[in-house]
């Protein structure tokens, strides 16, 4: 390591007592080689971009460790498919420090598959090319959707080969989030008994993530409300954007309301509510459908860790928390709810709207529509665009012509914007392009077998303006052929 000062550090995860993480230097690789650095993300964090430029491929590989740098992994448990594992933490991922971005929020920067660490268990610590690229894409398409989400700052590859069911090019990932904090780092603090853990925890979670909470007559209930809301707001919107998480465990869910841990994540084509991808997700707990019902689990894991701050009295702690954990379920409908009536264009309320939404999304399912492509058909079919290429996307365009008169006639009574201008607005949530996984696959398969990463740059390129037609990406749009299915993804490990 020498100097190199393209970040300025401000570590507070560091100050935290010393049971919180476990101090890290990454390991060394053979020969890094920067894939991508994101520059406008590295300009919004106030890094010196130049800098990056030339040593971005010894810094993000972890073999240049720039100056105020002060690299730890961080300790957490975490409900896994249920099953509760008391230690789990940072077995690949090293934290490189934190910085303040141009709008004065603090960011995590961290490198993910940096080597082994005292969490690695029997891991290797590294990471594979193909996982680092869909981490890559998919959260920066997420970003681009308006989805809260962790970023990608950098993508290096090693050099070196990582040894899964077969051998594979390593490399590493250089995440950004609001922070790496976890339900399941709660969990580990609980778990222990360690209750001033858990204050600290939720002490500094409050200063870093809800500081508008710590004034409040009990700021640990106020925070547990405030997780739970914005788990609500992001889980719905995952479900407006047909996205798929696939491993919600609670060491995956951020209390920031992130979206983070990219695995086995995948956009649905086919609307189907049982979609599942992950090849671990064997009986389906976390499929499309399931994710707000998941949600609740999760918290549920998060409001046992706070009783003991919530209130002195065991009882009343509990009574306290169950309040708030049976308002997600409603919280969460409200999110959806207001959504999905935009991805319909309504802009009033009516009662009957959401028996409007569910009898659209009966149709799409019993006749396969494309998820993405009939909001957007629907978009056009608005305004001049014309209804024929909303209904070509179901199997039997006939069964939606039903549905688009109730809708025609839904319409009658809404605003008095012109047809143009809700299908402008319509086309601003239901986006053109998502990261469909047949395409990602293509882009991994190339960077992976001749190192061609020319179709992970255009599919970087199509996803950054997700919601404009870009009309001579037309292809990007369409779903898989038959022959492109992609029905499994894997874990990142
Ligand atoms: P994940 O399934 O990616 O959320 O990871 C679950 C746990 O396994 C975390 O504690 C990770 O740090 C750890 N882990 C995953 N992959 C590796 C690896 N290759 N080496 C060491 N630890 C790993
Ligand atoms: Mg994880
Ligand atoms: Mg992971």
């Amino acid at each position: 390591a020498s100097t190199s000062r393209p970040f300025t550090f401000d570590n507070s995860y560091a100050r935290l007592p010393q049971q919180f993480f476990t101090r890290q230097v990454p390991s060394q690789v053979a020969e890094p080689w920067l894939i991508k650095l994101n520059e406008p993300l590295a300009a919004e964090l106030g890094l010196d971009v130049e800098m990056i430029r030339r040593d971005g491929a010894a810094i993000f590989s972890g073999n240049l460790l720039p100056d105020g740098a002060d690299p730890l992994a961080m300790a957490y448990a975490g409900h896994q498919f249920g099953s509760f594992v008391p230690l789990l933490g940072d077995g690949r991922a090293i934290l490189l420090g934190e910085v303040i971005d141009h709008n004065g929020q603090r960011r995590d920067i961290q490198l993910k598959g940096a080597g082994q660490t005292p969490y690695s268990r029997r891991g290797d610590g590294r990471a594979a090319l193909g996982p680092v690229l869909r981490e890559y894409i998919v959260s920066e398409a997420m970003y681009a959707l308006g989805v809260s989400a962790t970023r990608a700052l950098a993508a290096v590859s090693t050099g070196q080969p990582v040894y899964r069911e077969s051998i594979l090019p390593g490399a590493v990932f250089t995440r950004v989030a609001a922070s790496h904090i976890r339900v399941g780092t709660f969990q580990f603090f609980a778990a222990r008994g360690d209750t001033d853990g858990v204050r600290a925890l939720a002490d500094y979670v409050i200063d870093r993530h809800y500081p508008e909470l710590k004034d409040r007559d009990n700021p640990y209930i106020a925070l547990y409300e405030a997780a739970c809301e914005r788990q609500a707001a992001l889980i719905a919107k995952w479900l407006h954007i047909g996205f798929i998480h696939g491993v919600m465990n609670t060491d995956n869910m951020a209390i920031s309301g992130e979206t983070i841990d990219f695995g086995p994540c995948a956009f649905m084509d086919t609307y189907n509510p049982g979609t599942v991808f992950s090849s671990i997700d064997q009986r389906g707990r976390y499929a499309y459908a399931n994710q707000p019902g998941i949600g609740q689990w999760n918290l549920a894991r998060l409001g046992e860790t706070l009783l003991p701050l919530i209130d002195a009295d065991a009882e009343k702690a509990v009574e306290l928390a169950n309040t708030v954990i049976q308002q997600y379920g409603e919280r969460f409908q409200i999110h959806w709810l207001r959504g999905m009536r935009e991805k319909i264009g309504l802009a009033t309320v009516e009662d009957g709207d959401l028996e409007l939404v569910q009898s659209l999304l009966a149709v799409m399912q019993a006749q396969q529509a494309d998820f993405t492509l009939a909001f957007r058909r629907l978009s056009d079919a608005s305004g001049s665009g014309g209804e024929a290429l909303f209904l070509s996307t179901f199997r039997d365009p006939d069964a939606a012509r039903e549905w688009l008169a109730g809708w025609r006639e839904r319409l009658t009574r809404d605003d008095s914007r012109t047809e143009d201008d809700r299908a402008a607005t319509m086309r601003a949530v239901n986006p053109a392009f998502i990261p469909r996984n047949h395409r990602i696959e293509q882009a991994i398969n190339a960077a992976v077998d001749d190192a061609d990463f020319s179709l992970f740059e255009a599919l970087l390129a199509v996803l950054a303006k997700p919601y404009d037609d870009q009309p001579d990406f037309a292809a990007y749009m369409e779903p898989p052929k038959p022959e492109e299915r992609v029905l499994q993804t894997f874990c990142g490990t």
